[in-house]
């Protein structure tokens, strides 16, 4: 802060009464005016604020329905899959629960066989082809019963999955059904506060609505115009020197907030255009 900028006492109570006078509205001519230009532009920067509260409002919502829509896709083709694989294993159980009922036939036939031979060695074959029939149906019994274990872990995942499914489905409803409404319902509000910030914007000279709109545009929460608070700027919260703030409330100039830009407004104007609420 400049030295000089700290004025001596007597410019401090000269400002401070044409800030009071501001109230009362006695103050000059030229406070007035530029007094009226802040009004005015803060009356624009409040219409818009209502407007940027709306789209957020509103921005959100998409993007939580969009991604509950991805999950409950995302869910859907889980299921399908693992319903896929349900099927697949129990198919290869059926095929092995066929495979030993084959291979019981072919033990009786060979057993059949065993007590027409008519030597040791064809006994002794038949025997084999018997065990080795046998040791098929022990293989084939041990992968059912690893099967049907896979099976169940597998349609436990499905419960699962399916009620995550449900769970998000209906958060889905919800949402979308909130979005809607809120579409509904502030389309019309939004289409008014187009209007008012048209209007509002008519009353501001061509020059400070220009630099309003700069300013708006490279702040991230949209405000271009902002009230002075607790001795800080409203819109960055770094504190404003006292002759700053003097300065602010005596009206004779537009003046901004030194550190982020923008412009500054005090306690009359903001009560002006929102009538103290
Ligand atoms: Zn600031």
């Amino acid at each position: 802060m400049a030295k000089s900028d700290v004025k001596a006492p007597a410019k401090e109570k000269a400002a401070k009464s044409a800030s009071d006078n501001g109230k009362t509205k006695a103050a000059s001519k030229s406070d007035i005016t530029v007094a009226e230009k802040l009004v005015e532009l803060y009356r624009l920067q409040y219409i818009d604020s209502q407007v940027d509260k709306i789209r957020i409002q509103r921005g959100e919502l998409p993007l939580e329905v969009q991604d509950l829509e991805d999950e409950v896709e995302g869910l859907d083709t889980r299921l399908k899959k693992l319903q896929d694989e349900l099927g697949e294993m129990e198919v290869q159980v059926s095929e092995k629960n066929n495979l030993i009922k084959d291979a019981k036939a072919q033990i009786k036939k060979y057993e059949g066989q065993q007590a027409k031979v008519r030597n040791n060695r064809e006994y002794d074959s038949l025997t084999k082809e018997v065990e080795f029939q046998n040791l098929e149906i022990q293989l084939a019994e041990k992968r059912i019963k690893e099967a049907k274990a896979q099976i169940e872990t597998k349609k436990a995942i499905v419960e699962e999955s399916k009620t995550r499914h449900d769970e998000r489905k209906k958060d889905l409803d919800v949402k979308r059904k909130e979005l809607d409404a809120i579409v509904a319902e502030t389309e019309k509000e939004e289409k008014d506060l187009a209007k008012k910030s048209d209007t509002a914007s008519k009353h501001i000279e061509a020059r400070l609505l220009s630099a309003y709109h700069r300013i708006r545009s490279n702040a991230r929460n949209g405000l271009g115009v902002v009230p002075v608070e607790r001795g800080s700027c409203g819109g960055c919260f770094n504190s404003i020197p006292p002759q700053r703030q003097l300065d602010i409330s005596s009206h004779k100039k537009v003046i901004v907030c030194e550190h982020c830009g923008r412009i500054l407004v005090d306690d009359y104007v903001v009560e002006r255009v929102t009538g103290g609420k």
